[in-house]
């Protein structure tokens, strides 16, 4: 598929059964079987002597054709303009994929990671990693200079760790500045992309070495499944990866596969409208009395949005977050008045949810530690979606009381 570079084409192509396929499939099929049998002895050698590039099918944690067949259009999106040929390995769960990376690729060493990211990555590093070898250091790298400081004073760094935009901050990292520092320091770059989407942001392109996803949300998209995937250009380190997955066992059933993967052809359409969705919404609120401010990267007021322009594309995505002037009461009356917006947390579904980290997500952390990471009393995460955007306005407006 490499004469195609849109994200339109490639959503709907990649991925598709080759022409040879024996019965001619128009979608690729469900190859929900554990184990492959193979025609001879021979056969089954020439497939073990290849299995180190994940080249042959001999077993479905291994691999799988409808996995190899999502791997493939999520490569062909995150590769988009990569001189290097992009490989992506399907998981199956985010937090399968993210573990699984730092495992493979930061091992006896340290990792440099964000301080406010998604809650289990942010607990994995905090009270697993060290005992698994890996040292870990967080810093607010929204914060270039910070991320400098942290690679200066150690000298056994591995992987830089961001989220951007970051959860539910809405703040960016400066991916080709932090991968310069990364580099210099002979590190890697990871970068989790499930909030932009390879729609909207192309970490590779700023100079990522990986990046990983929660296909669970938009690249799913329509909420029916759990899954993830790890992407680079680097073969030795996607082969180390592999072997990773292989024996720690993280790899993506295949229906779940099939469901992600159609998901994917509709990516381009879906993230269009949640963008725009999102763009309207954000500037509805900007302006209203209840809301104090409003996190949205492509609001000319984000303090970030001249590096919004530079590092996302056709848009901002379709996270939104807001801070209300009434506090965390203000909070749960918006939560208790609205009907469209479903109560509930994950993200980057066709239809809107919303939800209230004070009362919800990160009720369990104190609330000067909430303070800290920059997750006020009175903040509100909407993953906008794909509704007729004056009717969730209708919906917000009735939950926010006046205005
Ligand atoms: C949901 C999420 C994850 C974890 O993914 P799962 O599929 O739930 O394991 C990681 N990072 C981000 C940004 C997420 O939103």
């Amino acid at each position: 598929m490499t004469e195609y570079i849109s994200p339109e084409t490639l959503a709907v192509h990649a991925g598709r059964p080759p022409r040879d396929d024996p019965y001619h499939a128009h979608v690729a099929p469900i190859y929900q079987t554990s184990t492959f049998s193979f025609e001879s002895v021979e056969s089954g050698a020439r497939a073990f002597a290849r299995e180190e590039g994940g080249a042959s099918h001999i077993y479905s944690r291994l691999n799988n054709p409808t996995g190899q067949a999502l791997e493939s259009a999520i490569a062909a999106l995150e590769g988009r303009g990569v001189e290097a040929e992009v490989m992506a390995l399907s998981f199956g769960s985010g937090m399968a994929a993210i573990s699984t990376v730092m495992l493979a690729a930061a091992g006896g060493g340290r990792i440099v990671a964000q301080d406010a990211l998604y809650g289990c990555t942010h607990d994995f590093l905090r009270d697993q990693a060290p005992g698994l070898g890996i040292q870990v250091t967080f810093v607010d790298t929204t914060s270039t200079e910070a991320v400098a400081e942290a690679i200066d004073t150690h000298d056994d760094v591995r992987m830089v760790f961001v989220e951007t935009p970051a959860n539910p901050t809405m703040r960016l990292c400066d991916l080709e500045a932090i991968s310069g520092l990364a580099h210099q320091a002979g590190a890697l770059l990871c970068a989790d992309n499930t909030f932009a989407t390879p729609y909207h942001q192309r970490p590779l392109v700023h100079g990522a070495d990986l990046v990983v996803h929660s296909t669970t949300k938009y690249l799913n998209g329509h909420g029916t499944g759990v899954g993830g995937a790890a992407v680079g250009r680097d073969p030795e380190l996607m082969d180390r990866i592999r072997t990773f997955r292989k024996n720690l066992g993280g790899i993506a059933g295949p229906f779940d596969c099939w469901l992600m993967l159609n998901g994917i052809r509709t990516l381009a359409l879906r993230m269009e409208r949640h963008a725009a969705n999102a763009a309207r919404i954000a500037s509805w609120l900007d302006k209203h009395p209840a809301v104090l401010r409003v996190h949205y990267p492509g609001l000319a007021s984000h303090p970030q949005h001249t590096l919004a322009r530079r590092q996302m594309e056709r848009g901002y995505g379709g996270m939104i977050s807001f801070e209300l002037e009434g506090g965390y009461d203000a909070g749960v009356r918006l939560m208790e008045s609205v009907e469209l917006c479903s109560l509930a947390v994950s993200l980057g579904t066709v239809d809107t949810l919303i939800q209230h980290p004070a009362s919800m997500t990160h009720a369990c952390i104190p609330e000067e530690q909430r303070r800290a990471a920059g997750i006020s009393e009175g903040l509100v995460r909407l993953s906008v979606g794909i509704e007729h955007v004056d009717e969730l306005i209708a919906d917000l407006r009735r939950g926010l009381g006046h205005g």
